[in-house]
């Protein structure tokens, strides 16, 4: 059904770069059996599902959405993708997404735009953009997106789905391919909180090929699946309603705090100010860890190699200009400017110690609160093409989810009304590393 309705979708929609019909036929049959002999018997078995093209699936093609990529076929699976198959799960096919997960449209892609499912004139959000179109039109029930600075949350927003950030460490990154690795992290996207926590709990674990792996206490994360928010704190950042904001964004979040009010929360705004220093922090530690990850593909490892060249110094500058696009070359520079000697303390020094505060400021609010409530995106999706022409605009629009990044705390957006123009808004709740459970909790009820 979900290969049908991709052929159905998938020309106007482009939501996968590889759709691997005849594995998945294949995979599923071999499910039915172990399902047929009672081998198998978790609530995902058989459940077909999309990875996002950033994580390793052995054989199958894995682009990064980058020409540098093209033709790379992984000769192992990241462990996020292995822990859905040992659940029995059945991928069906690699998505579309920003290249190197660097964007917020999905527009930098080396393989066409995604559009979204609601309105096709605009932008499915990025750079988990892909997941979060094939889910929403019904391509696929679930899907697994990363999170670098939001990439989860704000394309869920935009698609009107259900996605978790969980907490850095939670999920193995073994396998996926790095852009900022002290901030990525893996997770899924789906049509509810329940499948999301699903999800989670399938794909979280501790793993020793991941040196930031952590070895959690508990990974249930479907108890916290209860209509309860009796006496749960939840603290509202003054600083995300200010200047920026879409007002009928701003509204539908307040509704939503309300019905949480309603449901037995205690709801209090507070001033978490640092809004302001988490967006230069976040550009300048994510650009220079990804100048660094990113120095591999030279055209000797992976990937694509420049046709001409003469020796090898010519080789890897000719790969590399004809093999990335504008965006991933702009965090390349910009990542190498200021690693580079003189600049290093003026810039990635100084990051380093915003990100500290922005830790503290949200330590000290997580001793009041159980779960911050806040927009995922100042706007809903904007249109095609608009947000190309002002990189610093898009940037600007990261504004909500970055800093649970640089904090590596976890996050969900779920939908929480629409616009006048028919589009999704998205409702984030955060919540302190390694309480998943609170913003399930809240989520859950609220939905
Ligand atoms: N939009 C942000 C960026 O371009 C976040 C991307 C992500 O989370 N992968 O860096």
């Amino acid at each position: 059904a979900a290969l049908a309705e991709i052929k159905k979708q998938d020309e106007v929609l482009n939501s996968f770069v590889t759709v691997d019909e005849e594995g998945a036929l294949k995979r599923a049959e071999e499910v039915q059996k172990s399902i047929d002999s009672g081998e198998l018997t978790g609530p995902l078995a058989g459940v077909p599902i999309a990875i996002k093209d950033n994580m390793c699936t052995k054989g199958l093609k894995t682009t990064c959405s980058s020409k540098i990529l093209y033709n790379f076929e992984p000769t192992y699976s990241a462990e996020a993708v292995l822990n859905l198959e040992k659940a029995g799960m059945v991928v069906i096919g690699k998505t579309n997404m920003d290249e190197f997960a660097m964007g917020s449209t999905t527009e930098t892609s080396a393989f066409g735009v995604t559009r979204n499912p609601w309105n096709t004139e605009h932008v499915p959000g990025g750079s988990s953009g892909g997941s979060c179109a094939a889910v929403a039109s019904g391509e696929t029930p679930c899907a697994l997106g990363s999170d670098t600075g939001g990439s989860i949350r704000q394309p869920s927003s935009f698609c009107g789905i259900t996605g978790i950030k969980p907490t850095y460490g939670t999920v193995s990154r073994y396998g996926l391919i790095a852009y900022g690795s002290s901030l990525d992290q893996i997770g899924p996207v789906a049509k509810d909180v329940t499948d999301c926590a699903l999800l989670l709990e399938a794909i979280a674990s501790y793993d020793k090929k991941d040196s930031t792996s952590v070895k959690r206490e508990s990974y249930d994360f479907t108890s916290a699946l209860k209509d309860d928010v009796k006496g749960l704190r939840i603290g509202i950042p003054r600083d995300y309603f200010g200047e920026g904001l879409n007002p009928e964004v701003a509204a539908a979040v307040k509704t939503a705090a309300k019905v949480l009010e309603e449901k037995g929360a205690v709801v209090e705004e507070f001033d978490l100010s640092l809004v302001d220093y988490a967006i230069p922090a976040y550009y300048v530690i994510a650009s220079a860890e990804a100048s660094s990850n990113l120095a591999r593909f030279d055209g000797v490892k992976y990937g694509y190699r420049t046709e001409e060249y003469e020796g090898l110094h010519n080789m890897y500058k000719k790969t590399r200009s004809e093999g990335f696009g504008p965006e991933v070359k702009r965090r390349i520079m910009l990542g190498s400017f200021v690693l580079s000697s003189g600049y290093y303390d003026a810039y990635y020094l100084k990051a380093l110690r915003t990100k500290a505060l922005i830790r503290q400021a949200f330590d000290r609010a997580f001793e009041k609160y159980d779960v911050i409530l806040g927009p995922a995106a100042p706007t809903t999706a904007p249109k095609l093409g608009e947000s190309l022409s002002d990189p610093l605009q898009m940037y600007l629009g990261d504004v909500y989810t970055i800093s649970a990044n640089l904090a590596g705390l976890p996050g969900i957006c779920l939908p929480c009304g629409m616009d006048t123009k028919g589009l999704p808004i998205g409702l984030q709740l955060l919540g302190d590393c390694f309480k998943e459970e609170h913003i399930i909790r809240a989520a859950y009820a609220y939905e």
